[in-house]
């Protein structure tokens, strides 16, 4: 099983755009970048960005697209109108204006969609394929084609869905997908239809996109693999329109870390990256302001949780006893009642990955921890808040300044009628804040109380009013965790500054107002720390 003999398996990302379908759903300009950058440090191949043209967040994303290291950026968008030339079609138009160097797009492959949604003739939609195609390809992208419903097409017109995958490759698509789009298809239907494709075209060329209607999705596309097909689209944590899209967070891991796929195929995901799974997977339940699911497969919280007893036990001789795969392979912990050892080791990586060095046996790494530990139980969470743990981190380490000193606030919250007689409500907050034993008085306004507390905190901090003043509130999610007794509020803040460099900060309290201060003065804090302000 030599490297050189493994055959090359591409991994193409719809979490922008197939998954942007989830109920519940709506990604900011912000998010997308943000997780577009996570998948690309994942080592995925494509990266499809969403429907330029579609809708203003998906144009507003090709118009400053990421800068990628490593993957495709893909536009997705339909095939050009049937009945119309490539140049008389603005819908098309945009995805080939769009700045991303390969596009993705959606053709009809069963005959009942072509006469009856489309209504056109079969000839006029397999022109489109192959016009849109041909178009993309002579504006210097590399394109690719998802056929529609192509599994449900092939059982009832076996040769007009071949013959839309014959036009996308014939016209020179780099990849025709097969699509599962009703998610109804079981994986030994996959595995027979995929055998047949690939007799035709080459299984380097063909792909497969799974929905987990049955929840089959990740079997369906390993299915598709064994029967010769060689991308693989699915989307983060699978979420996804209805049941989802084939879950690539339990699919990266099962290609490298199974035999019977590691052996056989190589991916774009280095062992380093694949320890960095959960992280990413936690990163977007975060950004989609979700709770993780504790029983997702290698990344959950649960996934290799051992409950005490006869387990337990044999899990410290051996883990391998209880665990199909080892944990650290994925960037998840064991999970005992019995002695954590993974908590530490967890800490140091998290710090290694933020730069700052530390002896394994430092003793304050210990006391880290269990703050940690007392501060997840009250309700925090480090996964998506890295500045704040950053923060707790170097303050355990006795590297973080008091660069200032709020010595009290005060919210108050008006409704009333104004001058229009419209009913509104305005919030004001005052600030006491210590910056090197001077004491200054702000009030800030706002359309709501963390706004105006915002507003407040940073009219004035005296010496460092220059080196705060890029620095920008990009979003902020609220979440209310429920549990014992009392509910208590999470608060999630993102900021950014003139480098173009985001951070996230976290907050936890029964009171929201007093958990978003938190965040806040956690972020402000931290960029006097980036900006390596002495404390006056
Ligand atoms: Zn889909």
């Amino acid at each position: 099983m030599s490297r050189m003999s493994r055959e090359r398996l591409h991994l193409f990302d719809t979490t922008l755009r197939d998954g942007a379908q989830t109920p519940g759903i709506d990604f900011s300009v912000e998010d997308k970048v943000l997780i577009a950058r996570t998948l690309d440090r994942l080592g995925l191949d494509y990266i499809e960005g969403g429907y330029p043209g579609a809708n203003p967040t998906d144009t507003q994303f090709f118009s400053r697209p990421p800068k990628l290291a490593r993957a495709r950026l893909t536009a997705f968008g339909m095939t050009k109108r049937p009945g119309r030339s490539v140049s008389n079609d603005p819908g098309l138009a945009a995805i080939l204006d769009a700045a991303a160097p390969a596009i993705c797009f959606v053709a009809k492959s069963w005959d009942f969609h072509v006469t009856t949604a489309l209504q056109c003739s079969l000839e006029e939609n397999l022109e489109a394929i192959s016009g849109s195609v041909e178009a993309a390809i002579a504006r210097g992208r590399e394109a690719m084609v998802d056929c529609e419903h192509f599994f449900d097409g092939y059982k009832r017109n076996r040769d007009y869905a071949l013959a839309c995958v014959h036009a996308a490759h014939d016209a020179g698509a780099s990849w025709v997908i097969l699509c599962d789009t009703n998610g109804g298809t079981l994986p030994h239907e996959i595995e027979e239809i995929v055998a047949e494709v690939v007799k035709l075209v080459p299984g380097e060329d063909i792909g497969i996109h799974s929905h987990n209607d049955t929840e089959n999705a990740v079997a369906n596309s390993l299915a598709a693999v064994r029967a010769g097909a060689r991308q693989i689209q699915g989307t983060l944590n699978g979420i996804g329109e209805r049941c989802g899209n084939a879950n690539l967070t339990s699919i990266i891991p099962t290609l490298m870390l199974k035999s019977a796929y590691a052996g056989r195929f190589e991916i774009g995901v280095t062992p380093e990256a694949l320890a960095e799974l959960t992280h990413a997977s936690r990163v977007l339940d975060e950004i989609l302001n979700r709770a993780p699911l504790r029983q997702a497969p290698y990344v959950g919280e649960s996934a290799f949780a051992t409950k005490a007893g006869i387990h337990a036990s044999a899990i410290i001789k051996d883990p391998r006893t209880y665990e199909h795969v080892p944990p650290e392979a994925v960037g998840n912990r064991r999970r005992l009642l019995i002695s954590d050892q993974g908590g530490k080791s967890n800490v140091l990586a998290v710090l290694g990955r933020l730069g700052v060095e530390v002896a394994p046996d430092d003793p304050r790494i210990g006391r880290l921890l269990e703050d940690v530990k007392a501060r997840e139980a009250l309700g925090f969470s480090y996964e998506g808040a890295e500045a704040s743990f950053e923060l707790l981190a170097r303050r355990a380490l006795g590297t973080v300044p008091e660069f200032f000193r709020v010595e009290s606030f005060r919210i108050m919250v008006e409704r009333r009628h104004n001058a229009l007689g419209e009913l509104v409500t305005v919030s004001e907050a005052t600030v006491k804040i210590n910056v090197g034993g001077e004491i200054r008085m702000s009030v800030g306004e706002g359309n709501g109380p963390v706004n105006a507390l915002d507003q407040a905190l940073r009219k004035d901090l005296g010496a460092y009013n220059d080196l705060i003043g890029d620095l920008e509130l990009v979003d902020y999610k609220v979440r209310i965790l429920t549990g014992g007794t009392a509910a208590v509020t999470r608060v999630l803040i993102e900021s950014g500054d003139a480098t173009g460099e985001r951070w996230f900060t976290v907050g936890v309290s029964p009171n929201i107002v007093d958990a978003s201060f938190q965040a806040l003065i956690d972020s402000i804090t931290y960029k006097l720390l980036r900006t390596g302000a002495a404390p006056v």
